[in-house]
């Protein structure tokens, strides 16, 4: 295995203290990763969740090749490019009707952060004095300060801990549980006094990601969503990870008929290949910014606002939906995973096999689990040495592979997952 040495590089969520070896890939294609020396990996992980049609998709990259023949950049306050002209057209096309606005940033967490600025912004300009957050507990949307305080609080941010804001958690729908989660958003929506008056209510649709593939149904997502409405707090759906098929729809909201107020995309929405994301918003949202009041405008931008070089991925990422038989892709993946997974389920080691998509995920049966849990680096490496790059949960496996990954290739990665729970 090619690794770096002597390298500068300070590498995210990496304890480079342990001295783990960090390959050093040269390309990849499809689902497969290779290094110089001719080893090759499966990216069962989709490179944590962003190569959707695979890695190189050879129309995102001819995309992305000939807009680097007309323009590269260019500052999105008050100018604008066709790529994102056509990209905004496009989501607002592919979305429900009253999602009408877009605005553009460049990662989740910004994404995140730019819809806890329109929702604070929006009641803000009406003049209502609501600015607390509601959350659902174990819920990941980001690094930066303002998506960590309304993440999950825990070793990965206790550090910063003073600088979080506070906000209303709203305990997980577990099984049976259900109902106490939804009277508890009830109540949190409908606090009047000074300070505890929300302004919204973030979530990740039908399944948390970071926080260990949690599942819950969609009529509790849609239950949600009503007692948003019915208290007038603005519905923010973070679909950064579940967006572009990977719950088997589109977006996730969509299994629930649910319409958030606010919407955030990244990751999959250019295929995975470049930074990109965008904030969709109700008409209302963007009416309350509205005005010849200076002080009334948006205060956000960031420099690769709209990056035409991202935007023209984008459209690329579109027209494959649009013209490439992506949905059968899923419907397949999600068939064989399930399949897989129920070889897997009644494994002595395997606790709460779950599937939601294209996703599937299990629980290893260990002494020590969370975040810290010792085996989660174990099980890393034993994949990485049988070519197969997982990167468990604490102890929660996931298999998360763009659509590409051919039968043969997902039966090696559930194979290096046996195996690894047989040796265990
Ligand atoms: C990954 C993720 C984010 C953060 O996206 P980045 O591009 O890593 O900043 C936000 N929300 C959810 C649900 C995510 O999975």
């Amino acid at each position: 295995m090619n690794e770096a040495t002597e390298s500068a590089v300070w590498h995210p969520f990496t304890q480079h203290g342990l001295g783990e070896p960090i390959p050093l890939i040269e390309r990849a294609a499809g689902a497969r990763l290779y290094d110089a020396l001719g080893n090759s990996w499966i990216d069962a992980i989709s490179s944590w969740w962003v190569t959707t049609h695979g890695h190189a998709h050879p129309r995102i990259m001819a995309a992305i090749r000939a807009q680097t023949e007309r323009l590269d950049q260019l500052i999105y306050a008050g100018w604008t490019h066709e790529p994102a002209e056509s990209l905004a057209a496009g989501l607002i096309r592919i979305t429900p009707d009253p999602l009408t606005r877009v605005f553009f940033s460049d990662s989740g967490s910004t994404s995140v952060e730019v819809a806890l600025k329109m929702a604070l912004g929006t009641f803000a300009n009406i003049g209502e004095d609501r600015h607390r957050i509601l959350v659902l507990q174990y819920s990941y949307h980001g690094d930066t300060i303002g998506a960590m305080s309304v993440g999950e609080r825990g070793v990965y941010n206790r550090a910063y801990q003073p600088l979080l804001f506070d906000v209303g958690t709203i305990p997980f729908p577990h099984e049976g549980q259900e109902q106490a989660c939804l009277d508890a958003l009830e109540a949190a929506c409908a606090a009047k006094e000074t300070g505890d008056a929300p302004a919204a209510f973030i979530v990740e649709p039908l399944i948390l990601g970071a926080g260990g593939m949690l599942v819950y149904p969609a009529w509790v997502l849609a239950e949600m969503r009503a007692i948003c409405a019915r208290h007038r707090v603005l519905f923010i759906a973070d679909e950064v990870m579940t967006g572009w098929g990977r719950t088997g729809t589109r977006f996730a909201c969509e299994q629930a008929g649910v319409i958030p107020d606010i919407l955030c995309l990244s990751k999959g929405l250019t295929g995975g290949a470049i930074p990109l994301a965008v904030t969709l918003c109700v008409e209302p949202i963007f009416a309350a910014h509205l005005s010849t009041d200076r002080a009334r405008l948006f205060y956000h931008s960031s420099s690769y606002t709209a990056n035409p070089i991202a935007c023209a991925a984008a459209n690329a990422n579109l027209a494959i939906w649009d013209e490439e038989p992506v949905q059968a892709r899923i419907d397949a993946l999600a068939e064989a995973q399930a399949a897989h997974l129920s070889l897997l389920a009644g494994h002595p080691r395997v606790v709460n096999p779950r599937r939601l998509g294209t996703i599937a995920a299990l629980d290893v049966a260990a002494p020590d689990s969370g975040y810290l849990s010792a085996l989660a680096p174990r099980l890393i490496a034993f994949f990485r040495d049988r070519g197969v790059l997982l990167r468990p949960l604490g102890n929660s496996i996931y298999v998360m592979p763009p659509y590409c990954i051919t039968p043969d290739e997902l039966a090696e990665v559930w194979a290096a997952i046996a195996a690894a729970l047989d040796s265990l």
